[in-house]
């Protein structure tokens, strides 16, 4: 059996650490690991390599990806995707684990129509995928974030400033409320909330009337202009206002525990249902929900070991 595994669309952290993991847990299946470098584009170009163990050793902690990503629009194409499945056919493949968001998914759902076994696995930011609760990167992207954000209080607080600041998350707003959560903010601003400018300005008014000093502001990207904003909320306030765009850095970067973790699961498991003949699925993970028992109850509970021994002879 050969596998190949790609990145594609925006890159995240912690799409190295699943890239080990596939390729490691195939290797130790006794199967051939392949790594497609440039996504889709680097499919239809041929771009496919072998990848031995030590290829992907030293990337568990590299943010970006090895492999390189792009975005190929006409792999829409059904023409331009049958190249694509002939070059893997040339070289014996038939299983592939792609790397990325919701346009990757489509890109592998049609590949898997065409006879390759793919296995979608949720790498993005965003953390714009329904099916998971949580896409590799995400949390790393929040660290980054909360860290900026962190920063920019110190100013904010220091100088009683209204500070705007913009958060990715392409239409997805939960870097922006998560990080929102995690620092502090007074007000956060994402396509669920909707955007009212006399509801935020009243908000605003209001934290003045409580007698905060400062306060922080978080928007989702494609909200509105952030520095309009800003100066809006100068012009009717008694903050000064100032606007920052957090941008690409909340792309790169190590990525964190959580994510290396969930990557490495994500990868084994997919590497696991390519081994059993399954394609055509998505990966997932849930989830952090808050409930509540009996402390009676939880103290008669035994802390079970965690199934994460399972995977350390895969990832080695
Ligand atoms: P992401 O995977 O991060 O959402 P994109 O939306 O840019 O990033 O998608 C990545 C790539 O997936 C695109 O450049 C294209 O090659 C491929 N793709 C997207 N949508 C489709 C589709 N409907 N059919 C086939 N391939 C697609």
């Amino acid at each position: 059996m050969k596998i190949a595994v790609l990145t594609s669309g925006g890159d995240a952290p912690g799409m190295n650490a699943c890239v080990r993991a596939v390729v490691r847990s195939t290797i130790n299946y006794g199967y051939e690991a392949y790594g497609v470098f440039d996504g889709y584009k680097g499919l239809v170009e041929g771009k496919i390599r072998k990848l031995d163990r030590n290829d992907v050793g030293q990337i568990l902690n590299r943010g970006g990806t090895i492999l390189g990503s792009s975005r190929l629009e006409s792999f829409k194409e059904k023409e331009v995707r049958q190249v694509a499945v002939d070059n893997l056919k040339a070289l014996g493949i038939d299983n592939l684990v792609v790397i990325g968001g919701d346009g990757t998914f489509r890109g592998a759902m049609a590949l898997n129509d065409m006879g390759i076994n793919c296995i979608a696995v949720p790498g993005t930011i965003d953390n714009d995928i329904a099916s998971t609760e949580f896409t590799i990167g995400f949390f790393t992207a929040l660290d980054t974030a909360i860290d900026a954000i962190d920063k920019l209080r110190d100013t904010s607080f220091s100088h009683q400033r209204c500070t705007v600041v913009e958060v990715m998350g392409r239409n997805c707003g939960d870097l922006s409320i998560f990080s929102g959560i995690a620092c502090g903010a007074e007000i956060v601003i994402t396509k669920d909330t909707g955007y009212n400018e006399e509801e935020i300005l009243r908000q605003v008014q209001r934290a003045q009337n409580m007698g905060k000093r400062h306060l922080i502001v978080v928007v989702a990207e494609h909200i509105t202009d952030v520095s309009k904003l800003a100066k809006k909320i100068q012009d009717n306030s008694g903050y000064e206002a100032r606007a920052t765009v957090l941008g690409y850095i909340q792309r790169g970067g190590t990525p964190s525990a959580f994510d290396r973790i969930l990557a490495s699961k994500m990868g084994v498991h997919a590497v696991d249902l390519l081994t059993e003949g399954k394609g055509g699925f998505a990966i997932y993970t849930k989830s952090l929900d808050v409930g509540h028992i009996e402390i009676n109850e939880a103290l008669t509970k035994e802390v079970k070991p965690s199934d994460l021994y399972k995977y350390l002879s895969k990832l080695n």
